[in-house]
């Protein structure tokens, strides 16, 4: 008798699955991947089959049989993966095992399938009838006309044919009773449209350096050998060149490839760049896509129709048979990680996944993470395939007493003011939307925050309101100090949207174009923005890091970091690695084109290390004198980090929970972990805060003691009242 132990898809975290199930005799085909509805307690629940076995601890006449088996199973590749994954980090079974699902199908059942359509084929006969004047009513005529006409050998869908034709079903039945038409049932796909961007490449002799980081992978792939590097190369050195031809490698071998992107937002102009190249072979996975198109997209891969898959983070579950290569395109992006539960980081999957597959590993960047530096093998490409420099960065320091000018430093003012009158294209940079961050009364000093996060809210003029951005809670804007009554309120600082109008002001009547997530769902999104302002012949484009991030400009000349250290004021680790990426990738998006560039940085502290090195182009400067204060810090690569953290709506749960924590992982941890904390963390959405860190050089074993210590709490009830979720290598 064969069992299938099932994996139910559920949320609970207390279940200690999987559950063993009786296979009927009809239900022969059932394998690990296979997704069944089973009979679970009192309810009915989709679950995932994660082994086949002889026999059951159960005696036969207690298992239950499973109901029905759903059509699309997952590869069974890929459920040991999201099983591992699952468990890497501190997650569920369940949750895992969504993560390659084929698309639509949740706990509650599925929503979408395969479409379904009628399609008409001219027969023998019916082209014979058309030609020798046989008698046909004119909508049977106009029908067989019509197919004859169809490109590809007379072939239409019924629903077109109608169009064409005025044709109903009864024609159809009609012509095909006499042998005319054949009338069939075809599955049809959805397909994503994929718009043009970019320009087409001319033919392409690759560099030196191209060619060596080219012959290492193609080598790997050749060999089949199991391989993982590091391509360190500036934006415009050429690296998804050197991608396509890795992709062109495996393709060549009947392997697949993945090639992972960090946003949405720029999976057009990569797929766009592997479709020219490889054609229908290129699917592409992300959510934003319709449920269809993502179920056939998935389907595509599932099937071997399609061998190379292009998307965000997720796309690293993608159902590529026989994979040869793994592409991490931007691999510095924090994007990369997820941010709810099982909070995987890509990345880390990847490598994962590659190394099972025994397939190569690519991660590219110009600002690699310091993992990546320290742990790959790397590829050098030093240098702009257009053979020019990069641009030089300038340094402005805006300590000092005299902040008349607003935002901008005197010297940025009078390069807009270079570019207003010379007509040319800038981009700045400022991470912070909004008017302005901060409201406050003159004579009381009153501020406002939010009710419910501990954070101060947001001036909004377009919308005339006060906004939190972590809740959204928002209030107008008020005339006076609820406090004392006084009606001079200041409002410091400044946003996107103030320096958009500031900017509007100087420039005028250069266009200023706006990108944040503000302006987006007013303007019709991201793309129809960048576009507006790649068509336009001078302008500047202004917004929140979403300006930083691979779009390639060919005519920037201008390219402005308004507060440089906004990103070092945070309290992480990573502080400094996030700055050093975030100007260095602005100032490698400058100056592209034949007018060369310029990159200013404004700052208040001009002397930090990550902005001296930014400034200098110097990667391996910055990595060095980074590894070695993470080294001396104990912070990764040289230990990993799990954080723990609690939510509650009263304060006193969350210190109780925390602490109840903290004396079970006392006990449970390996040698050499040190655990922090309980420390309170900033209020939000009225949910109390707190958080337990552990830094410890044995992930596996750290792991495990935080999923014991975590499940016990949810089978007890110690965690009544509270909220809890576990990031492992938080970012
Ligand atoms: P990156 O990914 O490093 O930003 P790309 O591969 O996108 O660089 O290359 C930038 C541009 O230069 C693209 O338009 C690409 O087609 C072109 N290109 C790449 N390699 C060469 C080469 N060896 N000669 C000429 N053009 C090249
Ligand atoms: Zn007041
Ligand atoms: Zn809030």
């Amino acid at each position: 008798m064969a069992i299938a132990k099932v994996e139910p898809l559920t949320t609970a975290r207390a279940l200690r699955g999987p559950f063993d199930y009786r296979l009927p005799e009809r239900m022969e085909g059932v394998g690990v991947g296979t997704v069944l509805r089973v009979p679970f307690g009192r309810r009915r629940v989709l679950g995932v089959v994660v082994e086949i076995a002889e026999r059951s601890e159960l005696p036969p006449e207690r298992l239950a049989e499973p109901l029905e088996a759903l059509e699309a199973g997952v590869p069974a590749e890929l459920v040991r993966l999201g099983l591992w994954t699952a468990r890497e980090y501190c997650s569920t079974p369940s949750r895992g095992l969504q993560l390659v699902l084929p698309p639509g199908t949740g706990s509650g059942g599925r929503r979408v399938g395969p479409r379904l359509e009628r399609r008409v084929a001219l027969t023998g006969a019916g082209r014979d009838a058309l030609a020798g004047g046989a008698r046909l009513g004119s909508r049977q005529r106009a029908v067989l006309e019509a197919l004859a006409e169809a490109n590809g050998g007379g072939d239409l869908p019924a629903r077109q044919l109608a169009v064409a034709s005025g044709s109903d079903s009864a024609t159809l039945r009609r012509l095909e009773s006499r042998g005319l038409v054949e009338l069939r049932q075809e599955r049809a796909l959805r397909r994503p449209r994929v718009a043009a961007v970019g320009d087409a490449p001319g033919a392409i002799r690759f560099t030196a350096e191209q060619e060596d980081a080219a012959a290492t992978i193609v080598g790997a792939i050749g060999r089949g050998e199991e391989r993982e590097l590091l391509v360190h190369g500036v934006t415009g050195s050429g690296k998804t060149e050197v991608y396509l031809r890795g992709a062109e490698a495996a393709l060549a071998r009947d392997r697949g490839a993945i090639v992972l992107v960090p946003e949405i937002a720029l999976t057009p102009q990569t797929l766009a760049r592997f479709r020219e190249r490889f054609g229908d072979v290129v699917a592409l996975l992300h959510s934003a896509l319709r449920e269809g198109e993502r179920y056939d997209e998935w389907e595509r891969l599932r099937s071997g129709a399609a061998r190379l898959c292009v998307g965000p983070r997720s796309a690293v579950f993608a159902p590529v048979s026989e994979l040869g290569l793994i592409v991490i395109d931007e691999e510095h992006d924090p994007s990369y990680k997820q941010e709810g539960d099982p909070r995987y980081d890509a990345r880390h999957v990847a490598r994962r996944r590659a190394a099972e597959a025994g397939a190569v590993l690519i991660a590219g960047s110009a600002t690699p993470r310091p993992e990546s530096w320290l742990e790959l093998p790397r590829l050098e490409l030093s240098r702009r395939v257009d053979g020019r420099e990069l641009p030089e960065v300038e340094v402005l320091d805006m300590r000092g007493d005299d902040r008349r000018g607003g935002p901008l430093h005197p010297a940025t003012r009078k390069a807009l003011e270079a570019l207003r009158a010379e007509g040319g294209k800038g981009i700045l940079l400022l991470n912070r939307r909004g008017w302005a961050p901060h409201l406050s009364c003159r004579s009381c000093g009153h501020t406002w925050g939010c009710p419910r996060c501990d954070v101060s809210l947001v001036v909004h003029r377009s919308t005339e309101r006060l906004t939190c951005h972590h809740c959204g809670h928002a209030e107008p804007v008020p005339d006076s100090c609820p406090e004392c009554g006084s009606v001079t309120l200041a409002r410091h600082g400044a946003g996107t949207e103030r320096l958009e109008s500031l900017l509007s002001g100087l420039l005028d009547p250069l266009p200023v174009f706006r990108l944040d997530s503000d302006s987006a769902g007013r303007g019709g999104g991201h793309p129809e923005i960048l576009a507006r302002f790649q068509d336009a012949e001078a302008g500047v484009l202004l917004g929140t890091q979403m300006v930083a991030k691979g779009h390639d400009f060919s005519d920037v000349v201008l390219s402005v970091v308004l507060d440089a250290d906004a990103a070092l004021r945070f309290p992480d680790f990573r502080a400094e690695e996030r700055a050093f990426a975030l100007i260095a990738q602005l100032a490698g998006r400058s100056g592209r084109g034949e007018a060369g560039g310029r990159v200013l940085v404004q700052t208040l502290a001009p002397d930090a290390p990550a902005i001296e090195a930014a400034a200098r182009h110097d990667a391996p400067g910055f990595l060095a004198g980074e590894l070695e204060r993470r080294r001396a810090l104990r912070y990764p690569p040289f230990a990993h980090l799990v954080r723990v953290e609690l939510a509650a709506g009263e304060a006193a749960d969350a210190d109780r929970v925390a602490g109840g924590l903290r004396s079970v992982l006392e006990g449970a941890l390996p040698e050499g972990s040190e655990l922090l904390g309980p420390a309170p963390r900033v209020r939000l959405r009225g949910r109390h805060r707190r958080q337990l860190l552990l830094k410890t050089g044995d992930r596996g074993a750290t792991v495990a003691a935080v999923r014991d210590a975590v499940e016990a709490a949810a089978r007890g009830r110690a965690l009544r009242g509270a909220a809890l979720s576990v990031d492992v290598d938080p970012q």
